[in-house]
């Protein structure tokens, strides 16, 4: 077993280190306060390649490993969460459909633009009716003269509504499967579409520089060639492109997680009580002591997730695990940062602050640790 990274995982890894340092951090106060969408950074991230990480060249992407794409997602994040969630948003759920499940001509006309950073592509799963229960989706598309006619409502869906959006792929039921149960389809979107309305943002408790907005289709017309494969292929899609999304929210929660320890040892070494640094005293070491054991530990989770995806093996057990436990260790790892930080915890202008509303989002987001538990426990036969 080698736990080293090689070359090129350790250049991208120091390459998002640096940016998150010097670009994104000096930023998050203000983009969290105001909520403005950071275009600036988003398109530097794309310069730099890292909105198309896990693509081939051929398609503007970087040629890079699923691990590598984890561990730049970490590394962002430790420097931004709303950040991270728009570069994973945009790669695992918004790109990776059409290099996963587009035609050739599908991925040379979507995939390009995608991978270089020059536009941004959401994914619309969730519907007001449809959490949890996915496959509960009520949106419709009825197939009339050669055009699907889509009619419904997505919810909280990221990415969809910014100026450098191209658009969205939404499942919608596309008619009775032989089982009685219905048959999902991806179907693309592009942003102008006559009948696809983009509401208004959320106000959101975290991750509040991230575009997420409901989405309405009123007899909204596209081709009938835009799907991702053919009618009925959108459940097994989603599923397989929920599972690596779970491994890259993994990733982003270490990076939150990372964030958390950083600022609570720095206040730690500076803070004075009783005449000395409260990281001299053992309650103090020892909760700092415990983070940094979680995030080892949930960091390896996501490595070998994301390994597993890398050797072609089934990986879905470990994804959600990874999911599940590096989510609930950012939570613990932000509560224990803002109890070193005492009542300056408390106010904005530390960190800690920010990252201990932020970190909720993590345990619902690409499913629950409810769903997750209900994942593992299904593979233990239950
Ligand atoms: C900021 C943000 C960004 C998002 N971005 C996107 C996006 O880009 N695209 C997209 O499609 N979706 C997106 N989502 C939606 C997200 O994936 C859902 O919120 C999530 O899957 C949970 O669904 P729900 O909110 O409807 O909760 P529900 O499914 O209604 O769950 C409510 C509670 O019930 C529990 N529960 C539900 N079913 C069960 C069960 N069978 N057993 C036990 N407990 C259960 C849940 O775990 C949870 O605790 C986003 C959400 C947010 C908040």
């Amino acid at each position: 077993m080698d736990f080293t990274l090689n070359e090129e995982q350790m250049a991208i890894r120091d390459t998002c280190r640096e940016f998150a340092e010097q670009e994104i951090k000096p930023l998050a106060e203000e983009m969290d306060r105001t909520g403005a969408f950071p275009y600036a950074l988003v398109r530097q991230m794309g310069e730099l390649g890292l909105l198309g990480l896990p693509f081939p060249e051929e398609y503007g992407g970087a040629g890079a490993d699923f691990l590598s794409y984890c561990i730049a997602i970490e590394e962002i994040s430790r420097g931004d969460v709303s950040m991270g969630i728009t570069m994973e948003a945009h790669t695992s759920l918004g790109a990776s459909p059409f290099y996963l499940f587009g035609s050739d001509k599908q991925k040379e006309q979507y995939l390009p633009p995608l991978a270089r950073g020059e536009q941004l592509w959401a994914f619309g799963l969730t519907e007001p009716g449809a959490g949890s229960d996915s496959g509960g989706s009520q949106t419709r598309a009825i197939l009339r003269d050669g055009h699907w006619h889509i009619n419904g409502s997505k919810s909280f869906i990221t990415n969809a509504g910014t100026d450098m959006s191209g658009g969205v792929t939404i499942t919608a039921i596309t008619g009775k499967r032989t089982d009685g149960r219905n048959e999902i389809t991806n179907i693309i979107i592009p942003k102008n579409t006559p009948g696809y309305i983009i509401g208004n943002p959320y106000k959101k408790m975290g991750w509040k520089a991230s575009d997420t907005r409901p989405l309405t289709f009123e007899d909204c017309v596209v081709p009938e060639g835009d799907t991702l494969g053919g009618p009925g292929d959108g459940f097994k899609q989603f599923m397989r492109i929920l599972v690596g999304g779970r491994v890259a929210i993994a990733a982003l929660s270490v990076g939150l997680a990372q964030a958390c320890l950083d600022e609570a040892l720095k206040y730690a070494r500076e803070r004075k009580q009783f005449g000395q640094p409260i990281s001299k005293f053992q309650a103090i070491q020892f909760k700092l002591a415990d983070m940094d054991t979680e995030i080892e530990l949930a960091r390896l989770m996501y490595y070998k997730a994301a390994w597993l995806q890398m050797q072609g093996k089934p990986y879905s057990r470990e994804a959600s695990m990874a999911k599940l436990f590096a989510s609930e260790t950012a939570k613990r790892a932000a509560d224990q940062a803002v109890q070193i930080h005492g009542g300056y915890g408390f106010m904005d202008e530390y960190p800690v602050s920010r990252y201990w509303r932020s970190v909720k989002i993590n345990e619902i987001g690409e499913g629950t640790s409810e769903v997750q538990r209900m994942v593992i426990a299904k593979n233990l036969g239950c």
